[in-house]
């Protein structure tokens, strides 16, 4: 799979699913802008390291004129962008007897909000090229609810209806516009879940995920075998959600 010349911006791509995800389009030989709210200068050496354009972003998805303002500045700097894989993304776990409107609120305004900030910012570059690939994280949880997740379930279904709107909308211009829904995957946000044995033990494969696993789905939408890809939810679970 080549994606060489093309260039990718990956949202919270300096940890966990998202960093695979910048070291596997970069593996493909995509240039790459990530967005995280810190620095990552050891993410984007890593990235330098594998032969490509590399550059992080300190901005927050759910600030819409600061994500404005970023992609004015990875535009500037890298020409155009080809691929845009939204990633970023928070829980706030409780259950809703005991979560505030802020709770609710904080979880949406990141985690749909924040696609909805940087979508609208490459639409009319994808417009005008007739090509382009929008690449949603969502979550199992927003295909069968989770308890304890009502804002995150909420924002993460936000997510799949977005996403199959922006490939009606967007593909009879050649741009596509996908989501991948993990199951449980190995990382910062998983790591402190209480009787992870009990839930691998409910998933098929008895095991959580592997960050590398979700990236080379978004790896896959974004190449040109995906071609004729366009408003699906990939789940990567282990066969979590299987019916
Ligand atoms: P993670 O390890 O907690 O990493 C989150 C990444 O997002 C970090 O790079 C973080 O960097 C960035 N981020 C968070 N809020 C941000 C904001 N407002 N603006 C910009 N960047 C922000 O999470 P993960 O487990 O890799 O999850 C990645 C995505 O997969 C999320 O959308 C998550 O909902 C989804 N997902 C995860 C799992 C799982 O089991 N892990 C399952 C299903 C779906 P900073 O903290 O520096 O901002």
């Amino acid at each position: 799979m080549s994606l060489k010349g093309k260039v990718a911006v990956v949202t919270g791509g300096s940890r966990g699913i998202g960093k695979a995800i910048c070291l596997e389009l970069a593996a493909c030989g995509a240039d790459i802008a990530f967005f995280a709210r810190r620095p990552a200068p050891e993410v984007e050496a890593e990235l330098s390291a594998l032969g490509v354009r590399a550059k992080c972003y300190p901005a927050d998805v759910a600030d819409y004129s600061a994500v404005s303002d970023t992609f004015r500045e990875v535009v500037s700097d890298f020409g155009t962008v080809d691929i845009l894989v939204n990633n970023a993304g928070i829980t706030c776990d409780k259950l809703l007897l005991s979560m505030t409107p802020e709770d609710f609120d904080g979880v949406v305004k990141t985690n749909l909000y924040g696609v909805f900030n940087t979508v609208k910012q490459v639409y009319p570059i994808f417009m005008r090229k007739r090509s382009g690939r929008i690449i949603n994280v969502s979550s199992v949880s927003g295909l069968i609810g989770n308890p304890g997740q009502a804002n995150y379930s909420a924002s993460k279904a936000g997510v799949i209806g977005l996403t199959k709107a922006v490939a009606r909308e967007l593909g009879p211009r050649g741009v596509t516009c996908n989501a991948i829904a993990p199951g449980f995957v190995e990382t910062d946000m998983t790591a402190g879940l209480p009787d992870i044995a009990g839930l691998k033990a409910s998933i098929p494969a008895r095991r959580f995920g592997r960050p590398e696993e979700i990236a080379a789905c978004a790896a896959w939408l974004a190449s040109d075998g995906a071609s004729y890809v366009n408003g699906a939810v990939i789940t990567a679970d282990g066969g979590m959600t299987c019916h």
